[in-house]
């Protein structure tokens, strides 16, 4: 059988097929598994890249059934069972799990992509912490005051969970961090927006939660503005719209924290399988996570439109994709027994979003919880799941080193020093 993506989903999948008489290949066109919930302390200087990603062969060299290859799938071959890479390659299956996760959405505005970086690959994130270092360079060395503030106003586009742990840790670097590293310019007057289109932060949350993680934004000094449409990005200067009124922010550093989307990749698998999907491109996958008409082809986190009981759709989140991926493989190890197994059942175990040093919001298990406690089993949670045990003590010492000095060791401008280092899509 073929995976692709070697993500929460393909990875699971293939872990719990650890024991089943099947040849696996694992496909991804990167060579490790990346924790994307962390990617954001990548981006704001606390951990470095290989924290918190890891080589997929060195995590599966153990499974002897599973042979993990690098390349980037362009396209498959239903009638012919092979999956297609960009490099020629050709690989044929007799299950397939596509779990190759979703990309920005910047909502039909592609070329905000230039001056308002997202956060979704390793490079993203390496992109916007140049960004954000090179514009307190560039304010200690401006000519008036007015180009300075341009430089110290920072935008955050979407107040989803990712936008609140850019905006936390943003005002953490601005008010403690740089606290005594400038001459000429004061880092704590950097003005930190958060603009939503919604009526309310954290959208998906409950509402108290909501309005506990705007009063732990405000603690932190991080403006929020809600019902603002961004209208227009430049590379100086971002444009909204409220309501009836237009308006716009002097600011040299936009960072893009908005929905997901589809892949080139996922969208021509679509149109190949006939398969319907939603205005994101998430296919309606059966209840067992197979394509319809397709029992061999199996679509998990991300890239699937799965319901919950009540039939909502269930959130792109890791949860979602580790237990589609594990159901996925179940189904399969099932079917080698001939036996069949009851619908994909999701068990919520709850979401929480991380606003700063002992600042964080929490909904488990129906129970909302706020403040350090939130914070302390957000901790918890994330270092369990980083998935190697090397790792998993570094970024407990980067943490606790964090928490006691409030200091960034993964400070580095890398690259060339442009304001607007070009991205790698990804
Ligand atoms: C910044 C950020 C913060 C997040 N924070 C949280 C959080 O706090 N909690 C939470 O639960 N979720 C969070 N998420 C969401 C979570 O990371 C995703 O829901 C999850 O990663 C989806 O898993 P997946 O297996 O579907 O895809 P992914 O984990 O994205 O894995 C997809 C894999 O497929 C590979 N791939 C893609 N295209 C191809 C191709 N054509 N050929 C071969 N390989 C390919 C990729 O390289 C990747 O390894 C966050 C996401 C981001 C971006």
């Amino acid at each position: 059988m073929v995976i692709l993506g070697g993500g929460f989903g393909g990875l699971v999948a293939a872990q719990t097929l650890k024991r089943a008489s099947v040849e696996i290949t694992l496909l991804d066109k990167r060579n490790f598994h990346l924790f994307q919930p962390l990617l954001y302390q990548v981006a704001t200087g606390s951990l470095s890249p290989a924290e918190i990603a890891a080589p997929l062969r060195g995590i599966l060299r153990h499974q002897k059934n599973v042979e993990v290859l690098l390349g980037e799938a362009v396209d498959i071959d239903p009638a012919a069972k092979q999956v297609i890479l960009g490099d020629g390659g050709v690989f044929p299956y007799d299950s397939l799990i596509i779990a190759t996760g979703s990309q920005t959405s910047y909502y039909g505005k592609d070329q905000w992509r230039e001056n308002a970086p997202s956060l979704k690959s390793v490079e993203e994130a390496l992109a916007m912490r140049h960004k954000l270092l090179y514009a307190f360079e560039r304010a200690e060395r401006a000519e008036s005051e007015e180009e300075a503030r341009a430089w110290l106003n920072f935008v955050i586009v979407g107040a989803g969970a990712t936008g609140l742990e850019l905006a936390g840790a943003l005002a953490e670097i601005a008010h403690h961090t740089l606290k005594h590293d400038f001459r000429r310019i004061q880092p704590h007057e950097a003005r930190i927006i958060l603009m939503e289109g919604g009526p309310r932060v954290l959208s998906n949350y409950p509402e108290d939660l909501s309005a506990k993680a705007v009063e732990q934004l405000k603690t932190l000094n991080v403006e929020v503005m809600l019902g603002a449409f961004v209208t227009g990005i430049e590379h100086d200067e971002i444009h909204y719209k409220h309501g009836e009124v237009s308006g716009s922010i002097p600011a040299r550093t936009v960072f893009w924290a908005g929905g997901v989307t589809a892949t080139p990749f996922a969208r021509k698998v679509a149109e190949r399988l006939q398969a319907e999907t939603d205005r994101n491109g998430r296919f309606k996958v059966n209840p067992d996570l197979t394509v319809p008409g397709h029992p061999e082809i199996f679509v998990v986190g991300d890239l699937a439109l799965s319901l919950d009981d009540k039939g909502r759709p269930l959130p792109g989140v890791a949860q979602v994709a580790i237990q589609g991926g594990r159901y996925a493989a179940n189904v399969i190890k099932a079917r080698l027994k001939g036996k069949t197994l009851p619908p994909f059942k999701y068990f919520d175990k709850g979401d929480m979003a991380v606003i700063g040093r002992a600042a964080a919001v929490a909904n488990i298990f129906g129970l909302h919880v706020s403040g350090f406690l939130a914070w302390f089993i957000w901790v918890f949670i994330h270092l369990v799941y980083i998935v190697e045990f090397q790792s998993r003590i570094l970024v407990m010492i980067d943490w606790g080193f964090l928490y006691l000095t409030f200091s960034r060791r993964a400070r580095l401008i890398t690259g060339e020093l442009t304001p607007d280092r070009p991205l790698q899509e990804e």
